[in-house]
């Protein structure tokens, strides 16, 4: 209608949270794919700083995680980090991090990107009944998670890519290749300055 706000108004960015330890080829392939198929202007890369959800095995440290992503990302110019949660510091809460994102940028549409297994698990979020009135929540499809979704959910289709921090955790640990499952750099970087060759990550 001639009254409404032209579109092109909003900035539409996508949000790609997780714990990034380390960021493979799945969490570059499922960003890459929303981005074209739903035409976002931008994917933000938010690592945590710490994840809300009890995990005996801690992640390395934040910076390390983050230089991680942007040697990932450096090619690709609709990819970006964000280091907001890691600068907040404490337990990251991704509503407290879309308040303030939306509050520092009250035209942009965040639609937030998650994985099947994820979705299974969005009841337990932290104040989740807010967030989803805040964010257009993005899944892809990810190996043994199958369940519907509690809550409203755009699915894109992406190949099923199996890849996972904990499995390419496991091979650098056992010394097997992580070629071909992260980014040369990354693998360099990890091979490099010998990051998770103990099971304490
Ligand atoms: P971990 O094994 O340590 O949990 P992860 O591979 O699941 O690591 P996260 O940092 O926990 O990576 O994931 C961030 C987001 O990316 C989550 O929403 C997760 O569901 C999604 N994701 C990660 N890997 C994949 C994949 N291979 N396919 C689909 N979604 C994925
Ligand atoms: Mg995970």
């Amino acid at each position: 209608a001639l009254e409404s706000e032209p579109d092109e108004v909003k900035r539409r960015v996508g949000i790609m949270g997780g714990t990034f330890n380390p960021i493979h080829n799945g969490h570059l392939i499922m960003a890459e794919q929303v981005h074209s198929q739903l035409g976002l202007d931008e994917i933000l890369f938010i690592p945590n700083n710490i994840p809300p959800h009890i995990d005996t095995k801690t992640a390395i440290d934040g910076e390390t995680r983050a230089h991680l992503i942007e040697l990932a990302i450096a090619d690709n110019p609709h990819f970006n980090l964000d280091r907001i949660e890691l600068t907040k510091g404490g337990v990251s809460y991704s509503i407290e991090t879309i308040a303030q994102l939306k509050q520092q940028h009250p035209d942009t549409e965040y639609y937030f990107i998650i994985g099947a297994d994820e979705v299974a698990y969005l009841p337990k979020w932290h104040r989740i009944e807010e967030l989803v009135t805040m964010v257009t929540f993005v899944a892809v499809k990810r190996t043994g998670f199958t369940q519907p979704s509690t809550y409203p959910v755009i699915w894109i289709d992406t190949p099923l890519v199996e890849i996972s921090s904990t499995d390419l955790r496991q091979r650098i640990e056992q010394q097997r290749s992580i070629r071909y499952l992260v980014p040369v750099k990354v693998a360099e970087y990890i091979v490099k300055n010998g990051l998770y060759q103990d099971d304490k990550h």
